[in-house]
């Protein structure tokens, strides 16, 4: 059993990039998300726990997170690839402990890396459908609608989020950066470390990425 990793900032297209490689490589897609809403559900003693961190509306800690992703692996005997995880310098440090001492390994870390102001425009430009119900995305330049300003699946008017302004995402990657270059930095010296350039299209990245997989395995 392997461990790989995507790593990259939000909106890097690693979401997408995760379901094409797990559909095509056998491997056991985690998010933190996902894993995180099953142990809710099942109402775990750790999943409770998580439950109640995130009802008092706090970020759930690393042990907790942690507990979750730790008890979930254990559970699997297939290679795994996580989307999501880890998030901190610490979390990345408690999976390789509890990876080297089951005398498991860590595969790839695969990092999609996009240019921030690249990251921007995809963010600035997007545009959401008002009607709630429909909720169809456009983009300025990428995917523009039909009709300027107007909804091409049910005709109501599209609006720019507030999230979506340039001072938001600024405000947000401020903060994923805090998280994330130490642990880039960490990863980054390794061998398992490799950076694919995000900025292609989704079809050239995938591409990559299953030769490094096709290479290895
Ligand atoms: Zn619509």
């Amino acid at each position: 059993m392997k461990v790989h990793i995507l790593l990259g900032a939000p909106g890097c297209g690693k979401g997408t990039q995760a379901k094409r490689l797990v559909a095509k490589m056998s491997l056991i897609h985690l998010s933190t998300g996902d894993i995180l809403r099953d142990a809710v559900s099942k109402g775990t003693e750790i999943g409770l726990r998580a439950k109640a961190i995130m009802a008092s509306g706090k970020l759930v800690d690393d042990d907790t997170v942690n507990g979750l992703v730790f008890a979930r692996l254990q559970n699997e005997t297939g290679d795994v690839l996580f989307d999501g995880y880890p998030r901190t310098l610490a979390q990345a440090e408690a999976l390789e402990t509890f990876l080297s001492n089951r005398g498991l390994s860590l595969g790839y870390v695969i990092d999609i890396h996009v240019p921030e102001h690249a990251l921007e425009a995809r963010v600035v430009g997007r545009r959401v459908c008002s009607n709630n119900d429909c909720g169809a995305i456009y983009h300025l330049e990428t995917r523009p609608p039909l009709k300027e300003g107007v909804c091409d699946v049910c005709g109501s008017p599209l609006k720019h989020r507030a999230d979506d302004c340039s001072e938001a995402f600024r405000s947000r990657m401020a903060e994923f950066n805090t998280t994330f270059q130490p642990l880039q930095a960490h990863y980054k010296g390794t061998t398992h470390y490799r950076s694919v350039d995000g900025l292609r299209s989704p079809d050239e990245i995938h591409g990559t990425i299953l030769d490094l997989f096709r290479e290895q395995h």
